[in-house]
């Protein structure tokens, strides 16, 4: 059965949960808020079914097929401006859709926690929308698609390279109504590290709810993109240099242990598609940027060509070589390096002490710019831009 002796190799997908004939594992929070499966030994039976689907023990085999690389963004300025990158993402799935088929992804719930849900109706689409840093919880979703797959339904699942593995294994075999769209990783966020910077944000704000959250708003441009929490009488919006979340998040001290020693961090995927930000367009295609944000898409199989092919009419797209796509994005085959003081860091909020003194205390706005200009690969200028 499977044993979690080193959390950096779990990732936390939830394929062993799903897989489980006896339903005895469930995955529970750990102190610093990621998930891991328990396993009831009273009713294992030790058929070893969640370590055959685990995909850090067994990543799914690569599409065998040449990488293409695209500069998309959507002529709908609408659409872009309201997606992290370029909104390739509602494209495909709005595509998906009108085939009748049903698209699942990252949401918040009524909490703001994240966690994959499945939609069939346009009007669910702005759910998905947007990027959310926090690792999403998948729950039942991969036994939901299969149920799904056997009924002959059209499915699109978009997760992290981690989730769209986990969910290949889960599979077992390869479906033709199954299209898979993976993202270049930074690595996930803390849900907990989450939940403490949003109850310091009631408390700085004196509101709650909020009507709308996004890590990416664009009102300072897409290079300089910026949280957003609107209530319903005012917002707060900082850009990515100075809100204390995405501090956090970019300097690497609150990601899940797996992502320092990510195994999916290859140009060949299991997915049918990649997307991403194309950080150093300004340097690959000029011409292509408006700062108002360019998808890039890489095509690893002939079904995503498919999908590509379907949405071309509503986006302005350039081919380009891979290597110069991914040039400024070291995601894409690197691990994020962990922040040296991220466990002390960890314990600090798990502790509850004050979110906001916590994250000056371990990444000050110089600690930030230097930490990025180690980053292999990622300009300084792309992640850092100038204030305007
Ligand atoms: C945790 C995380 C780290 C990322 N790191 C990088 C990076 O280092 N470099 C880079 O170029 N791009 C990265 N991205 C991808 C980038 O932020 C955009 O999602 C991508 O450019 C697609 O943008 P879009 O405009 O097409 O669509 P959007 O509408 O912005 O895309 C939304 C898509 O992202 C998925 N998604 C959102 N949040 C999550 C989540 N928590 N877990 C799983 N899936 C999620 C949704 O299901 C949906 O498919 C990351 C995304 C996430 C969620």
């Amino acid at each position: 059965m499977l044993k979690i002796t080193d959390k950096a190799k779990c990732c936390g997908c939830g394929a062993c949960e799903n897989v489980c004939p006896q339903k005895c594992i469930h995955m529970q929070q750990d102190e610093e808020g990621f998930l891991y499966p328990k396993i009831d030994l009273s009713c294992c039976i030790d058929c070893n079914a969640c370590v055959r689907v685990c995909p850090v023990l067994s990543s799914p085999k690569a599409v065998d097929q040449v990488p293409q690389a695209f500069a998309v963004a959507a002529k709908d300025e609408f659409l872009r401006l309201n997606s992290s990158s370029g909104g390739i993402f509602s494209l495909f799935a709005e595509r998906m859709m009108e085939q009748g088929g049903m698209v699942f992804g990252a949401a918040f719930d009524d909490e703001f926690q994240v966690k994959h849900i499945g939609i069939h109706d346009r009007s669910d689409l702005g759910k998905l929308r947007g990027s959310k840093y926090v690792q999403s919880r998948t729950e039942q979703v991969f036994s939901e698609i299969k149920q799904l797959l056997l009924s002959g339904r059209k499915v699109l699942f978009s997760g992290t390279p981690c989730q769209v593995a986990g969910l290949k294994n889960f599979l077992g075999k390869e479906y033709e109504e199954l299209i898979t769209v993976d993202l270049i990783c930074h690595g996930v966020p803390s849900p907990l590290v989450w939940q403490r910077y949003l109850a310091y944000r009631k408390k700085r704000d004196g509101r709650y709810p909020p009507r709308r959250i996004s890590f990416r708003q664009k009102n300072f441009g897409w290079k300089r993109f910026s949280v957003s929490i609107q209530y319903d009488d005012t917002e707060y919006l900082e850009d990515l240099n100075h809100d204390k979340f995405m501090r956090a998040f970019l300097t690497n001290l609150c990601l899940r242990p797996s992502c320092h020693q990510c195994v999916f961090k290859t140009v060949d995927r299991v997915s049918d598609i990649t997307i991403a930000d194309f950080w150093g367009i300004e340097r690959e295609l000029p011409s292509f940027d408006d700062d108002k944000g360019t998808s890039l898409a890489i095509i690893h199989s002939v079904r995503g060509e498919k999908l590509f092919a379907s949405i071309q009419s509503e986006v302005h797209e350039h081919q380009i070589e891979v290597g110069r796509a991914i040039a400024h994005n070291a995601a894409m085959i690197s691990s994020a390096q962990m922040h040296k003081k991220r466990d002390a860091f960890m314990r600090e909020i798990s502790d509850e002490k004050d979110f906001g003194k916590v994250v000056d205390k371990y990444c000050h706005v110089g600690f930030l710019r230097r930490a990025y200009r180690k980053l292999k690969g990622v300009a300084k200028k792309i992640l850092l831009p100038t204030k305007k």
